[in-house]
């Protein structure tokens, strides 16, 4: 349409990625803001896109698309050139492919800068000022990288130099506080933005640990994978079988829909109870040990037998076993991914 000019955000959904779309929106540039998903953050969107992208525009009046980067961020997290963080987290190398994607896709937007919501000094490692500069650099964004909250601590980018961008009229924020930012939100009357913890799984304990065991074997790292290793409570049996049980109606849906050929369901045959998906193995012990799992977090009735029927799915064929629930001193011995 018009010579509006246009810029793509990087947008975490967080308020400071809200904020640095408002600001920049503010000064008469049109924001495509861009939400990048893998199975370790937002993976859940894509099966809700229409309803997101809504609930965006009408809260932050942001326009907003999904984008998934999983193929490409697996590659990335086998070995990523930065390293990680405190747990299984690439901060650096994560933000540095958003930017690489971003940038390619700058001319099918018709945008001629990038924005991010970054804030020197927010977090210890990839938000420092000389780590800011690394990932324009390797991403090569450079200039074409602006950072509006903090804009006026950098040097000045081409959206500034092109008269785009009034950087005198940026907010300045800096810094692990939030009041700046607070501050700013009321300002544009934006209420109900989410808390800053965050909800990137690669930074929380356990599951790093988990997603670490899986990447120490390359051949076993894809996205049904990830995506198994995600869901549920997660063993692995003596004999190659990996099994993930539900916990929830939810994920026993999900455990359902992550099937796969070769894998075996497993299921209570007359009580509510989990779903569970056997993968790697189809070893009788393997089978008996995962009924007994089934069993134990199935429904328990009073009084009822200890033994109880579990149906096993294998090749579109159902056999039923029967299995008393596995007790303690065994399940302390299993590997729990
Ligand atoms: S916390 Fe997760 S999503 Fe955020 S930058 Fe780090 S790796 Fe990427």
């Amino acid at each position: 349409m018009s010579n509006q000019p246009t810029a793509i955000a990087l947008f975490s959904g967080g308020l400071d990625s809200i904020l640095a779309c408002r600001v920049v929106a503010e000064q008469g540039v049109r924001v495509r803001a861009l939400k990048f998903v893998t199975p370790f953050f937002d993976y859940d969107l894509l099966a809700r896109e229409a309803q997101y992208r809504k609930k965006i525009r009408e809260k932050y009046d942001i326009d907003v698309e999904i984008r998934d980067i999983t193929d490409l961020y697996l590659d990335m997290l086998l070995d990523p050139p930065h390293g990680f963080g405190k747990h299984f987290n690439p901060c650096i190398d994560c933000k540095i492919l958003m930017l690489i994607e971003a940038k390619k896709l700058m001319a099918a937007y018709q945008a001629s800068f990038i924005i991010t919501g970054e804030v020197v000094g927010q977090r210890p490692m990839s938000q420092r000022k000389d780590t800011l500069r690394v990932i324009e650099r390797d991403s090569g964004t450079d200039s074409l990288l602006l950072r509006p909250l903090c804009a006026k601590s950098q040097k000045p980018t081409a959206a500034e130099l092109a008269g785009i961008i009034d950087r005198e009229k940026l907010p300045y924020c800096s810094g692990r506080g939030r009041s700046q930012q607070i501050e700013l939100a009321a300002g544009f009357g934006i209420t109900g933005y989410p808390s800053p913890a965050g909800g990137c799984k690669l930074t929380d304990p356990n599951l790093a640990k988990q997603i670490k065991t899986l990447f120490s074997r390359k051949d076993m790292v894809n996205r049904d994978n990830v995506r198994f290793l995600l869901v549920g409570r997660q063993f692995r049996l003596p004999h190659g079988g990996w099994l993930a049980i539900g916990r929830s109606q939810d994920e026993n849906d999900a455990v359902l829909g992550l099937w796969q050929p070769g894998d075996l369901v497993l299921k209570l045959n007359d009580r509510p109870g989990p779903t569970a998906l056997l993968r790697y193995s189809s070893h009788p012990a393997d089978i008996s040990l995962s009924a007994a799992l089934v069993v134990r977090y199935g429904k328990k009735i009073p009084g009822g037998p200890l033994e109880v029927e579990v149906i096993v799915r294998q090749d579109q064929r159902d056999t039923i076993l029967r299995s008393s629930p596995l007790p303690d001193e065994q399940l302390a011995g299993l590997t729990i991914i």
